[in-house]
Parts: structure tokens; sequence; C-alpha cells
């Protein structure tokens, strides 16, 4: 079920229809219930592309995603509104996502008043408990956003996300935008909120360090294709593709591993718009042989995980070259 989001590329004159930005091109993978499934690559590769997906925002190009075994693009009616409230996100800046007239009890509990019928006595104490789970103290519920620390807003977002009981929920860069004390301290309380309310995340990060204490599988994503895929434990242990290698590597200090920092990897992040043929990442690969320019190297299974590496399978035999390669 490989999932394909392209979007016509518009500029002021008119839509190309021959340009699409391949934000999601080809990604196939699977969240298990109770996995942390982290997603990491620089910024522009397709991760809030592929998110927005999966929360119903984009019907994908091709392919499909299933949620708990229903396709959610052919979902309607009482099977979607469940399916919404199933899966909830967590943005990454809780100072804009956080509407700032508004008051605590307001914003975790919108999503319940959407969803569910309750006296407001009702309302209130379910708001508190909610509250007082992301370890804010009852009464902040009487507060506005701008009251509280950037890891307490960070909370916030957190309770509003959890309000309706979801399976799922996406956390997109969840600790970015706060201090290095609270961001151990809001992902030790996702841990605990997951085993607690038996959660399943997808985590989205330019944080190595968060994705290493989160996940237990990961999506190593490149210009919108998924280039590493597998238990988070041996990939970090063991990169077997080129840029995983490079991500992982190039910076010391699991703590202050930005994949953004990537110095050490040459060349710039080429365009989404026009990626370069054959394997996309050959312009920066120290590995790159001849195959990589002309051909772009399909997921295969490596030792547990799969990986797009020419260098651990052989091409596809696309122009029936003979033995000695002559065409
Ligand atoms: Fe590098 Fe070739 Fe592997 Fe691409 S397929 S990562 S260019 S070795
Ligand atoms: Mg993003």
């Amino acid at each position: 079920h490989a999932l394909k989001k392209y979007f016509p590329v518009k500029n002021q004159f008119m839509t190309r229809k021959d340009l699409w930005v391949k934000a999601v091109d080809a990604v196939d993978f699977t969240v298990k219930k109770g996995e942390v499934l982290g997603i990491v690559g620089e910024s522009g590769c397709g991760k809030s592309t592929l998110v927005n997906t999966l929360l119903f925002l984009h019907a994908p190009t091709a392919g499909t995603v299933f949620f708990d075994g229903k396709e959610i693009f052919k979902m309607k009616g009482e099977a979607l509104r469940t399916a919404r409230k199933d899966v909830q996100i967590v943005f990454q800046d809780p100072f804009w996502s956080l509407n700032p007239r508004w008051l605590v009890k307001d914003i975790v509990g919108e999503p319940l008043k959407v969803h569910k019928n309750l006296s407001s006595e009702a309302y209130l104490a379910a708001v508190q408990d909610i509250v007082e789970m992301v370890g804010l103290p009852r009464d902040a519920v009487y507060k506005y956003p701008h009251e509280f620390s950037g890891g307490q807003r960070q909370r916030i977002a957190i309770a509003r996300a959890l309000s309706v009981g979801p399976k799922l929920v996406v956390l997109d860069e969840p600790t970015s935008a706060i201090d290095v004390l609270s961001q151990s301290q809001v992902l030790a309380l996702l841990d605990q909120l997951k085993e607690r309310l038996k959660l399943t995340y997808i985590i989205i990060s330019h944080d190595l360090g968060v994705v290493n204490y989160m996940a237990s599988k990961i999506i190593v994503m490149y210009l919108g294709k998924i280039v590493e895929y597998g238990p988070a434990a041996e990939i970090f242990h063991s990169p077997k593709h080129p840029y995983t290698k490079a991500l992982f590597h190039a910076i010391p200090g699991l703590e202050t591993r930005s994949v953004d920092d990537l110095a050490a990897i040459a060349g710039e992040v080429p365009s989404a718009i026009n990626p370069p043929g054959g394997c996309r990442f050959h312009p920066r690969c120290e590995s790159c042989m001849e195959i990589c320019r002309r051909q772009d190297p399909l997921m295969q299974m490596v030792e547990n995980r799969q990986v797009a590496c020419f260098l651990y399978h052989p091409p596809i035999n696309l122009f029936k070259e003979d033995a000695l390669g002559r065409k």
C-alpha cells in the first residue's frame, strides 16, 4: 500500500501539471498498537506532509492509509467521526497552537464539546482530571496560556489532544520549542501517558535524542522517500543507508543531535520539486556508484530492516543488460 502525495506546483501565473512536489513518494509503513514510530529527516523531507495525510487532511495522490483496519479516505459519517477522534495531534509550538484568548478549560475541553454531551459540572471535572493527568494543578483551568511556561504550555497541548481519548497520537516536534529540562520532563510524561492510556505514538522530530528515547521503530526520510525503516535500536546501533549513517555519525553527542545541523553531509538538500534522478541521495553520497545516477533503489530487507540502497542489493534489470552490462 505505497502512499504517494504529490502537490501541483503553483506559481503566480499558472499551475504546471507536469511539476509535482514529491513530498511523500511511495512511502510504505505500518504502525502497530502500542508502538512508537519515530520519523526523522531534514526540513522539507516530507515528514509533515506524511503526517497531514495520516490526519485525514490530504487525500493521497496514490495509495491508501489504513487505520484500525479501515481505509481512511473511504470512511464516511460516523466511522469517519470516530476515526478523527481516535487520531489526535500535538503540534510543535504550543505558543502558536493554543488560542491566547481562551482559558485552559476551553482549550483542553473544546474537543470534548464536539464529541461528548456533558453537563457543565461533568465537563469541568473531566477537563480538570485531564489537566491533572498531565501534571498541572486543577485550578490551571482558570488561566490563560500566557500564564504558563513553555513546558507547561506543551502539557496543555498534550491535555487537549488526550481529552477525547484517542488511540493514536501524532507528536510533531513535541519538545522543539521548550528548554532542555522541560524537554526531558515532557518526554517522561509522554512515556507514562502511553503506558497508562495504552496509546500509540507517531513522533516526528529533528532531534535524534528524542527519537532515540521514545521510538521503538523509526523511519528515516530523504526528499519524500523512506530510505531506511525498522527497529529503532538496531538502526541507531548500526545504520545501513549512507544518509542514515551520515545523520547518526555526523553530530557528536546524542543530546545535541539535530538533523538540521548536518554541515557534515556534503552539499545542500536538493529540491523536492525536481528531485535528482536515480537515487535521490546520490549527489551527496560518498558511496555513489554509476548505477545510482540511473536507477532509483527500492526498499529491500537488510538485517531486520528495510533499506533503499544499491550497496545492499543489486539493481533491477530495467535495461535488459546482459551479464557484462551491455544493453
Ligand atoms: Fe548512495 Fe547509491 Fe546507496 Fe544512493 S543507492 S545511497 S547513491 S550508494
Ligand atoms: Mg515540519
